[in-house]
């Protein structure tokens, strides 16, 4: 049985273990944070939950769309029937024709845990490097500690996270190496009181933020007066290093700025605290096609193969996991 090791447990590399799994192969995955999820997590503090990443998804693709039909069916997941609109200048306006948005029920991190349902995911494990030793693959953990004896090894993280793990390939190292992500500010933002507006989240125009949302529009979410603001990307990469409590400030004054014709006071800020998000988006992405080195058994996935959404993510993990098996299809007609 081939064993797999598969290193980043967000969307991407869930998705693809999940798939390999069922074709028989033997799979281990492995993430540095607490939990999976990646960029799908939802922060649990001790005055709120919030979606801190991605917001909600959508779904074009019919393999994605069948998947989000097994989670609506399930409870997995929910639309998010909410009155979303843009703040432009002061102004609220209605967003014209909204897509239909999913989320993962009663957080997106619903979402991973329901993909890692039957998987391994060791959780805690920064792999700092991975190299070919004899005819199989060794991960060496930042605290040095060796995981051995894999046939196959993907790289499932974000673009700049992985040259380490691609050093025995110059072939795919140059297809990561071309991407580059942008930062993104998470605020999460408790009021004293709620907020007189009349929309639940919004698209933010001419100003640091790019979205706003309040937590408790989505289906299943305790009521709260939470709401998680995002800045743009650009505002993120000219304050990168901005100490957390002025990032805070600085994106909670934008809100009140972005709203100030149609409330112009807002209630006290009760608590909040930011998450960074180093590498949030790609800004560029490739042309979709399957990462894999069938020599070196080794492959890559994840969102910016192909796009920047959490279907982009579930895609991409789809197309490599058709060329692994054919591989493995290829060597057992051998
Ligand atoms: C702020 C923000 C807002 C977003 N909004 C939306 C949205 O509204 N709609 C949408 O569709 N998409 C949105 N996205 C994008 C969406 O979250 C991603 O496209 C998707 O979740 C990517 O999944 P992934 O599996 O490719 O990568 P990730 O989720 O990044 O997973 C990679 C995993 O690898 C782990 N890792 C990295 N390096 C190592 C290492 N050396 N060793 C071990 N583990 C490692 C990380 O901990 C992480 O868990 C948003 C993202 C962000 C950050």
């Amino acid at each position: 049985m081939r064993r797999v090791a598969i290193v980043g447990a967000g969307v991407a590399g869930l998705r693809l273990g999940g798939l390999l799994q069922a074709r028989g192969l033997s799979v281990e995955l492995f993430d540095k944070a607490r939990g999976p999820a990646g960029r799908i997590s939802t922060r649990r503090l001790d005055w709120g939950r919030f979606d801190h990443g991605a917001q909600y998804f959508t779904a074009r693709d019919p393999r994605f769309v069948a998947q989000v039909e097994d989670w609506l069916a399930r409870g997995v997941a929910a639309p998010w029937s909410a009155r979303f609109a843009v703040l432009e200048q002061g102004e609220v306006r209605k967003e014209p024709s909204p897509p239909i948005r999913y989320v993962g029920v009663p957080g997106m991190s619903a979402i991973a845990r329901d993909l890692a349902q039957g998987l391994v995911v060791r959780t805690g494990v920064r792999i700092a490097s991975a190299w070919p030793r004899g005819p199989h693959w060794v991960l060496v953990a930042d605290d040095g500690f060796e995981f051995d004896s894999f046939d196959w090894v993907v790289s499932a993280v974000p673009a700049p996270q992985a040259p380490p793990l691609l050093e025995a390939s110059p072939v795919l190292m140059l297809h990561v190496r071309r991407v580059r992500f942008l930062a993104c500010h998470a605020a999460m933002v408790r009021y004293a009181a709620p907020l007189a507006v009349d929309f639940d989240a919004a698209f933010v125009r001419d100003s640091p933020l790019g979205w706003v949302a309040r937590e408790a529009s989505k289906p299943g979410r305790e009521p709260s007066n939470g709401w998680l603001l995002h800045s743009t990307p650009a505002w993120s990469e000219a304050h990168l290093e901005l100490p957390a409590e002025q990032v805070l400030d600085a994106l909670a004054a934008a809100f009140a700025r972005a709203l100030e014709r149609s409330l112009p006071e807002l209630p006290e800020r009760a608590s909040g605290t930011v998450h960074r998000w180093l590498f949030a988006r790609p800004e560029t992405h490739g042309a979709g096609a399957a990462l894999w080195d069938p020599e070196l058994g080794l492959g890559v996935c994840g969102d910016w193969v192909q796009g920047d959404r959490v279907e982009d993510a579930f895609l991409s993990a789809e197309r490599l996991a058709e060329s692994m098996l054919a591989s493995l299809a290829r060597d057992g007609a051998r």
